[in-house]
Protein backbone atom coordinates (compact mmCIF):
# COMPACT_ATOMS: atom_id res chain seq x y z
CA UNK A 1 0.00 0.00 0.00
CA UNK A 2 1.18 3.34 -0.46
CA UNK A 3 -0.40 6.94 -0.92
CA UNK A 4 -1.38 9.18 -4.02
CA UNK A 5 -0.76 12.77 -4.45
CA UNK A 6 -3.64 13.27 -2.60
CA UNK A 7 -2.72 11.30 0.36
CA UNK A 8 -5.58 8.90 0.34
CA UNK A 9 -4.12 4.82 0.80
CA UNK A 10 -3.62 2.84 -2.33
CA UNK A 11 -3.37 -0.46 -3.25
CA UNK A 12 -2.66 -1.91 -6.68
CA UNK A 13 -4.85 -5.09 -6.07
CA UNK A 14 -7.68 -6.43 -4.33
CA UNK A 15 -8.06 -9.75 -3.03
CA UNK A 16 -11.56 -11.61 -2.73
CA UNK A 17 -11.42 -14.98 -1.39
CA UNK A 18 -14.08 -17.28 -1.76
CA UNK A 19 -14.21 -20.30 0.54
CA UNK A 20 -16.03 -22.14 -2.57
CA UNK A 21 -16.17 -25.33 -0.67
CA UNK A 22 -15.10 -27.32 2.60
CA UNK A 23 -14.98 -30.57 1.14
CA UNK A 24 -11.12 -31.82 1.28
CA UNK A 25 -9.09 -35.39 0.73
CA UNK A 26 -6.51 -34.24 3.52
CA UNK A 27 -8.09 -33.92 7.39
CA UNK A 28 -5.23 -31.65 8.98
CA UNK A 29 -6.06 -31.61 12.81
CA UNK A 30 -5.66 -27.79 12.18
CA UNK A 31 -8.08 -27.24 9.86
CA UNK A 32 -10.72 -24.24 10.50
CA UNK A 33 -12.55 -24.92 7.32
CA UNK A 34 -15.91 -25.87 8.67
CA UNK A 35 -19.47 -24.92 7.67
CA UNK A 36 -21.25 -27.74 8.69
CA UNK A 37 -21.97 -29.07 5.25
CA UNK A 38 -23.91 -26.16 3.49
CA UNK A 39 -25.67 -26.37 0.76
CA UNK A 40 -23.01 -25.07 -1.32
CA UNK A 41 -23.08 -22.72 -4.13
CA UNK A 42 -20.75 -24.04 -6.89
CA UNK A 43 -23.59 -26.96 -7.37
CA UNK A 44 -25.54 -24.42 -9.89
CA UNK A 45 -23.28 -22.87 -12.99
CA UNK A 46 -26.15 -20.36 -12.77
CA UNK A 47 -25.38 -19.10 -8.93
CA UNK A 48 -21.68 -19.19 -9.64
CA UNK A 49 -22.39 -16.96 -12.80
CA UNK A 50 -24.18 -14.42 -10.52
CA UNK A 51 -22.20 -14.60 -7.92
CA UNK A 52 -19.14 -13.19 -10.03
CA UNK A 53 -21.55 -10.58 -12.15
CA UNK A 54 -21.97 -9.66 -9.04
CA UNK A 55 -18.82 -9.25 -7.31
CA UNK A 56 -17.21 -7.85 -11.21
CA UNK A 57 -19.90 -4.79 -11.17
CA UNK A 58 -19.43 -3.65 -7.44
CA UNK A 59 -16.15 -4.27 -7.65
CA UNK A 60 -14.49 -4.13 -10.67
CA UNK A 61 -16.90 -2.10 -12.92
CA UNK A 62 -19.02 -0.32 -9.71
CA UNK A 63 -17.69 2.22 -7.04
CA UNK A 64 -17.66 0.45 -4.33
CA UNK A 65 -16.09 1.87 -1.16
CA UNK A 66 -13.12 -0.12 -1.26
CA UNK A 67 -12.73 1.51 -5.01
CA UNK A 68 -12.97 5.03 -3.40
CA UNK A 69 -11.03 4.63 -0.28
CA UNK A 70 -8.17 2.89 -1.69
CA UNK A 71 -8.32 2.84 -5.70
CA UNK A 72 -6.97 -0.09 -6.77
CA UNK A 73 -6.35 -0.85 -10.27
CA UNK A 74 -7.12 -5.09 -10.10
CA UNK A 75 -9.16 -6.93 -8.34
CA UNK A 76 -8.28 -11.16 -7.55
CA UNK A 77 -10.82 -13.57 -7.01
CA UNK A 78 -8.60 -15.59 -4.98
CA UNK A 79 -10.44 -19.44 -4.87
CA UNK A 80 -9.71 -21.62 -1.55
CA UNK A 81 -11.54 -24.31 0.27
CA UNK A 82 -11.03 -26.92 1.50
CA UNK A 83 -9.51 -28.15 -1.55
CA UNK A 84 -11.18 -25.96 -4.44
CA UNK A 85 -9.28 -28.78 -7.27
CA UNK A 86 -11.96 -31.50 -5.50
CA UNK A 87 -14.81 -29.77 -7.90
CA UNK A 88 -13.02 -30.87 -10.51
CA UNK A 89 -14.56 -29.67 -14.42
CA UNK A 90 -16.44 -26.92 -11.93
CA UNK A 91 -13.38 -25.48 -10.61
CA UNK A 92 -11.99 -25.08 -14.60
CA UNK A 93 -15.46 -22.93 -14.95
CA UNK A 94 -14.77 -20.89 -12.19
CA UNK A 95 -11.35 -19.93 -13.33
CA UNK A 96 -12.66 -19.20 -16.92
CA UNK A 97 -15.89 -17.15 -16.24
CA UNK A 98 -13.31 -15.07 -13.16
CA UNK A 99 -10.88 -14.30 -16.11
CA UNK A 100 -13.55 -13.68 -18.79
CA UNK A 101 -15.16 -11.48 -15.96
CA UNK A 102 -11.91 -9.32 -15.57
CA UNK A 103 -10.48 -10.92 -12.66
CA UNK A 104 -6.86 -11.78 -12.02
CA UNK A 105 -7.32 -15.30 -10.63
CA UNK A 106 -5.47 -17.52 -7.71
CA UNK A 107 -5.94 -20.55 -5.75
CA UNK A 108 -4.84 -22.17 -2.34
CA UNK A 109 -4.48 -25.44 -3.14
CA UNK A 110 -2.66 -28.86 -0.83
CA UNK A 111 -1.30 -29.44 -4.32
CA UNK A 112 -2.12 -33.01 -4.43
CA UNK A 113 -4.37 -32.93 -7.66
CA UNK A 114 -2.05 -30.65 -9.88
CA UNK A 115 -0.16 -33.69 -10.69
CA UNK A 116 -3.72 -35.50 -11.76
CA UNK A 117 -2.57 -36.24 -15.46
CA UNK A 118 -6.64 -36.60 -16.56
CA UNK A 119 -7.39 -32.73 -14.49
CA UNK A 120 -5.15 -30.09 -16.38
CA UNK A 121 -6.03 -26.36 -15.16
CA UNK A 122 -7.38 -24.59 -18.66
CA UNK A 123 -4.46 -22.62 -19.96
CA UNK A 124 -3.58 -19.00 -18.73
CA UNK A 125 -6.82 -19.02 -16.33
CA UNK A 126 -4.25 -19.39 -13.18
CA UNK A 127 -2.38 -15.91 -12.19
CA UNK A 128 -0.87 -16.80 -8.77
CA UNK A 129 -0.97 -20.38 -6.83
CA UNK A 130 -0.40 -20.43 -3.17
CA UNK A 131 0.14 -24.22 -1.86
CA UNK A 132 0.36 -25.50 1.57
CA UNK A 133 3.41 -27.36 2.55
CA UNK A 134 3.90 -28.43 5.96
CA UNK A 135 7.05 -30.32 6.33
CA UNK A 136 9.26 -32.49 4.01
CA UNK A 137 9.09 -35.16 6.06
CA UNK A 138 6.25 -37.99 5.49
CA UNK A 139 5.27 -39.06 9.21
CA UNK A 140 5.08 -35.48 10.08
CA UNK A 141 2.46 -34.50 7.29
CA UNK A 142 1.09 -37.90 8.73
CA UNK A 143 0.78 -36.97 11.82
CA UNK A 144 -0.80 -33.10 10.99
CA UNK A 145 -3.32 -35.23 9.07
CA UNK A 146 -1.70 -33.74 5.54
CA UNK A 147 -2.67 -37.44 4.17
CA UNK A 148 -5.44 -38.73 2.15
CA UNK A 149 -7.21 -41.70 2.72
CA UNK A 150 -4.75 -44.20 1.25
CA UNK A 151 -2.40 -42.39 2.72
CA UNK A 152 -0.73 -40.49 -0.43
CA UNK A 153 0.58 -37.03 0.53
CA UNK A 154 2.41 -34.68 -1.62
CA UNK A 155 5.86 -34.59 -1.14
CA UNK A 156 8.97 -32.26 -1.57
CA UNK A 157 9.62 -33.35 -5.28
CA UNK A 158 6.04 -33.62 -6.24
CA UNK A 159 5.59 -30.14 -5.13
CA UNK A 160 8.93 -29.41 -7.89
CA UNK A 161 7.13 -31.16 -10.13
CA UNK A 162 3.70 -29.56 -9.91
CA UNK A 163 5.27 -26.64 -10.12
CA UNK A 164 7.48 -26.90 -13.52
CA UNK A 165 3.78 -28.69 -14.53
CA UNK A 166 2.03 -25.40 -14.04
CA UNK A 167 4.58 -23.21 -14.93
CA UNK A 168 4.46 -24.38 -18.50
CA UNK A 169 0.37 -24.01 -18.90
CA UNK A 170 -0.22 -21.05 -16.99
CA UNK A 171 2.19 -17.94 -18.09
CA UNK A 172 4.06 -16.02 -15.42
CA UNK A 173 2.11 -17.90 -13.36
CA UNK A 174 3.32 -16.44 -9.16
CA UNK A 175 3.99 -19.29 -6.38
CA UNK A 176 3.39 -18.75 -3.17
CA UNK A 177 4.17 -21.31 -0.14
CA UNK A 178 2.29 -21.33 2.56
CA UNK A 179 3.61 -23.23 5.84
CA UNK A 180 1.89 -23.87 9.11
CA UNK A 181 4.31 -23.58 11.87
CA UNK A 182 3.19 -25.72 14.76
CA UNK A 183 4.82 -28.55 17.28
CA UNK A 184 5.89 -31.01 14.50
CA UNK A 185 7.66 -28.71 12.14
CA UNK A 186 9.15 -26.09 14.15
CA UNK A 187 12.31 -26.85 14.10
CA UNK A 188 12.84 -28.08 10.48
CA UNK A 189 14.90 -26.26 7.96
CA UNK A 190 13.02 -25.47 4.82
CA UNK A 191 15.60 -23.05 3.33
CA UNK A 192 17.16 -25.20 0.40
CA UNK A 193 13.34 -26.44 -0.61
CA UNK A 194 12.20 -23.16 -0.60
CA UNK A 195 15.71 -21.67 -2.52
CA UNK A 196 15.02 -24.18 -5.17
CA UNK A 197 11.14 -23.34 -5.36
CA UNK A 198 11.74 -19.30 -5.49
CA UNK A 199 8.56 -18.42 -4.79
CA UNK A 200 7.19 -14.88 -5.02
CA UNK A 201 6.26 -15.42 -1.31
CA UNK A 202 7.18 -17.88 1.56
CA UNK A 203 4.26 -17.26 4.10
CA UNK A 204 5.02 -18.58 7.45
CA UNK A 205 1.66 -18.82 10.04
CA UNK A 206 1.60 -19.58 13.80
CA UNK A 207 -0.61 -22.44 13.97
CA UNK A 208 -3.83 -21.59 15.67
CA UNK A 209 -5.71 -23.52 18.21
CA UNK A 210 -8.38 -25.34 16.43
CA UNK A 211 -8.83 -28.82 16.77
CA UNK A 212 -6.08 -30.36 18.39
CA UNK A 213 -4.28 -28.73 21.37
CA UNK A 214 -1.15 -31.18 20.49
CA UNK A 215 -0.10 -28.83 17.63
CA UNK A 216 0.33 -25.79 19.44
CA UNK A 217 3.59 -24.01 20.33
CA UNK A 218 4.83 -21.06 21.77
CA UNK A 219 5.62 -17.39 20.51
CA UNK A 220 9.37 -18.30 21.15
CA UNK A 221 8.90 -21.69 19.20
CA UNK A 222 7.58 -19.67 16.09
CA UNK A 223 9.89 -16.88 16.28
CA UNK A 224 12.84 -19.58 16.60
CA UNK A 225 11.38 -21.02 13.49
CA UNK A 226 11.49 -17.65 11.28
CA UNK A 227 14.68 -16.48 12.79
CA UNK A 228 16.52 -19.69 11.65
CA UNK A 229 15.11 -19.02 7.60
CA UNK A 230 15.86 -15.04 7.60
CA UNK A 231 18.93 -13.50 6.33
CA UNK A 232 19.27 -16.14 4.15
CA UNK A 233 17.59 -14.62 0.99
CA UNK A 234 14.10 -16.03 1.36
CA UNK A 235 11.19 -14.42 0.89
CA UNK A 236 10.10 -15.02 4.41
CA UNK A 237 6.62 -13.15 5.13
CA UNK A 238 5.72 -14.41 9.24
CA UNK A 239 2.60 -13.95 10.07
CA UNK A 240 1.84 -14.43 14.11
CA UNK A 241 -1.29 -15.91 15.91
CA UNK A 242 -2.54 -12.50 17.22
CA UNK A 243 -2.32 -10.81 13.76
CA UNK A 244 -4.48 -13.64 12.25
CA UNK A 245 -6.96 -12.77 14.64
CA UNK A 246 -7.85 -9.52 12.95
CA UNK A 247 -10.54 -8.74 11.25
CA UNK A 248 -11.12 -10.36 7.89
CA UNK A 249 -13.39 -10.39 5.07
CA UNK A 250 -14.54 -13.86 3.37
CA UNK A 251 -17.08 -15.24 0.96
CA UNK A 252 -18.48 -18.60 2.28
CA UNK A 253 -19.29 -21.66 0.43
CA UNK A 254 -22.31 -20.39 0.29
CA UNK A 255 -21.64 -17.17 -1.21
CA UNK A 256 -22.08 -14.62 1.53
CA UNK A 257 -19.32 -12.81 2.98
CA UNK A 258 -18.23 -13.32 6.52
CA UNK A 259 -15.59 -12.10 9.30
CA UNK A 260 -14.50 -12.94 12.46
CA UNK A 261 -17.15 -10.90 15.17
CA UNK A 262 -16.08 -8.12 17.54
CA UNK A 263 -14.93 -9.72 20.81
CA UNK A 264 -14.05 -13.13 19.34
CA UNK A 265 -17.30 -15.05 19.38
CA UNK A 266 -17.32 -16.48 16.04
CA UNK A 267 -18.36 -15.62 12.47
CA UNK A 268 -20.45 -12.64 11.18
CA UNK A 269 -22.29 -13.67 8.19
CA UNK A 270 -24.28 -11.40 5.19
CA UNK A 271 -27.25 -12.78 3.65
CA UNK A 272 -26.53 -14.46 -0.04
CA UNK A 273 -24.85 -11.84 -2.29
CA UNK A 274 -26.92 -13.31 -4.74
CA UNK A 275 -30.00 -12.46 -3.22
CA UNK A 276 -29.29 -9.22 -2.08
CA UNK A 277 -26.23 -7.60 -3.90
CA UNK A 278 -22.35 -7.53 -3.08
CA UNK A 279 -22.76 -3.78 -2.04
CA UNK A 280 -26.06 -4.19 0.57
CA UNK A 281 -24.26 -8.28 1.78
CA UNK A 282 -21.04 -5.81 2.26
CA UNK A 283 -22.78 -3.41 4.77
CA UNK A 284 -23.95 -5.96 6.38
CA UNK A 285 -20.73 -7.53 8.01
CA UNK A 286 -19.97 -3.88 9.11
CA UNK A 287 -16.95 -4.05 6.91
CA UNK A 288 -14.53 -2.50 9.41
CA UNK A 289 -11.74 -0.62 6.56
CA UNK A 290 -9.80 1.44 9.51
CA UNK A 291 -8.45 -2.01 10.91
CA UNK A 292 -8.14 -3.37 7.08
CA UNK A 293 -5.75 -0.44 6.59
CA UNK A 294 -3.96 -1.17 10.01
CA UNK A 295 -3.45 -4.57 9.49
CA UNK A 296 -1.74 -4.45 5.66
CA UNK A 297 0.10 -1.30 6.06
CA UNK A 298 3.14 -0.82 4.47
CA UNK A 299 2.20 -4.38 2.62
CA UNK A 300 1.67 -3.74 -1.49
CA UNK A 301 -1.12 -5.99 -3.54
CA UNK A 302 -3.82 -6.07 -0.47
CA UNK A 303 -5.76 -8.66 0.52
CA UNK A 304 -8.83 -8.13 2.15
CA UNK A 305 -8.96 -11.48 2.90
CA UNK A 306 -5.25 -12.74 3.43
CA UNK A 307 -6.71 -15.78 5.87
CA UNK A 308 -6.70 -18.18 3.27
CA UNK A 309 -5.21 -20.78 5.08
CA UNK A 310 -7.37 -23.54 4.49
CA UNK A 311 -5.58 -25.85 2.55
S1 LIG B 1 -6.14 -27.21 6.06
FE1 LIG B 1 -6.44 -27.29 3.85
S2 LIG B 1 -5.57 -29.28 3.21
FE2 LIG B 1 -5.87 -29.36 5.42
S3 LIG B 1 -7.89 -30.31 5.69
FE3 LIG B 1 -8.19 -28.08 5.74
S4 LIG B 1 -8.66 -27.53 3.64
FE4 LIG B 1 -7.75 -29.59 3.60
Amino acid sequence: MKNDTTNKPYINELVINWHITEACNYNCTYCFAKWGKPNELHRSLESIENLLDELASHFIKGSSSFKEKFGYESVRLNIAGGEPMMLGSTFSIVLMLAKQKGFQTSIITNGSYLLNEKFDIPKNTLDMVGISFDSQDYDIRKKIGRVDRKGNSLSSDELKLALSKLEKTQKGIKTKINTVVNQFNWQEDFSSLISEIKPYKWKVLHVMPYGDDDLLISNGQFNSFVEKHLGRDLPVYAESNSAMTESYLMIDPKGRFYQNSSGGSGYKYSECINDVGAGKALEQINFNHAVFIARYFPVEGISIVENEGAA
